[in-house]
């Protein structure tokens, strides 16, 4: 068996020893005689599962007591109508600051449920930055502030966090979920699909402040309002279940690793390996703001574009796949996930080096 370094973007790479474990648990899980997949979500096998899962997000992220943890479906982009449908509580309009792509299908989709007021944009600066919180023009009568807390096709984090004071802030962190420590108080609301760093798809991570479910407006379907969910412990219908054993046990695999400091620290040490040897040369580029760039997505381009086809191909054959970018910006783009060995970005790196010593 030969496993590759995977640089995708989403789905993504896992932890090998998760997946051993899976393997192993397959047919029998711990004596049930039953796969995961085939136990019903409200037999007490499942239900151990599921609330171990909770419960150790719940340690990993320093979820406060007031805060409820869903365990949905829809996806990520999903959440771009659901939020609005809850949170909105019969106000006219919400904040959002443009950072990239995906902040963009955010506000399209807002755009059919309220007023959207575009409080920051990167937009002028072609989204290699996020924008300076002096700059923002927030609304304080606005619903919410939502922000996408790491730009997965751009490359653009927030190394940052804002406070906007007694509006909630929303964050999608689909792509840096569990990636560092953060603050959870500061947010209203968090939401992120679980296919980047927590597990297979199929699985959408709410993580909402008690007192802003219970408004849904009248029309939201019930298995995406937030009360209903939150007063059936994210089963009003069947949850995604065999998603939520693997981010399961994800989660015990960060906390064995240290947690998140140690996720953050590990993070680290990968990013700056690829971006140091990126501002070295002038043969590959990053165009992002050295105070804004992603530890989790790394986008890059070749000087010579008619080169790009032989990059990859040559990154294929040394095992390395998946680096081709987004259509929308075209180029490279390295996500190296919290699943991605210090190696895999050594050996990116090593060969990013031979290609530029055979075709400089
Ligand atoms: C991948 C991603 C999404 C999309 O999630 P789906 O599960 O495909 O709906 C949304 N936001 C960000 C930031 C992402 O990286």
């Amino acid at each position: 068996m030969t496993r590759v370094f995977n640089f995708s973007a989403g789905p993504a790479i896992l932890p090998e020893p998760v997946l051993r474990q899976a393997a192993a648990e397959m047919l029998d899980w711990n004596g049930s005689g039953m796969s995961v997949m085939e136990m019903s979500h409200r037999g007490k096998e499942f239900i151990s599962i599921h609330a171990q899962a909770e419960a150790d997000l719940r340690e990993l992220l320093a979820i406060p007591a007031n805060y409820k943890v869903l365990f949905l479906q829809g996806g990520g982009l999903g959440q771009n109508a659901f939020v609005p449908m809850n949170l909105l509580r019969g106000r006219a309009s919400a904040d959002f600051v443009n950072t990239g792509e995906w902040m963009k299908k955010s506000i399209k989709e807002a755009k059919n449920f309220c007023k959207v007021n575009i409080a920051a944009s990167g937009e002028a600066g072609d989204f290699t930055s996020v924008p300076k919180f002096e700059t923002w023009k927030l609304d304080p009568e606005a619903a919410y502030v939502h922000i996408c807390s790491n730009e997965t096709i751009g490359g653009v984090e927030y190394h940052w966090t804002p406070d906007t004071g007694k509006v909630p802030l929303v964050a999608d962190m689909s792509s840096n979920i569990l990636s560092r420590p953060i603050d959870v108080s500061q947010y209203g609301l968090i939401y992120a699909g679980a296919q980047k760093n927590m597990g297979p798809s199929g699985l959408t991570v709410v993580i909402v402040r008690e007192d802003l479910i219970g408004h849904a407006m009248p029309q939201t379907p019930f298995v995406f309002d937030y009360k209903q969910q939150a007063d059936n412990d994210s089963m009003y219908n069947t949850p995604p279940t065999y998603a939520i054993y693997i981010a399961g046990l994800v989660f015990k695999h960060i906390k064995a690793l240290g947690g998140l400091q140690a996720m953050e620290v590990h993070n680290r040490t990968k990013a700056a390996l690829l971006y140091d040897y990126l501002d070295s040369t002038s043969f590959y580029s990053n165009p992002v703001a050295k105070e804004d760039r992603s530890l989790m997505n790394v986008p890059f381009k070749l000087k010579n574009e008619a080169l790009d086809e032989a990059f990859l191909k040559g990154a294929q054959a040394r095992g390395m796949l998946q680096l081709k970018g987004h259509r929308a910006v075209g180029g490279m783009r390295a996500s190296i996930y919290n699943a991605m060995p210090v190696e895999g970005v050594q050996a990116l790196v090593a060969y990013m080096k031979d290609f530029e010593a055979s075709n400089g």
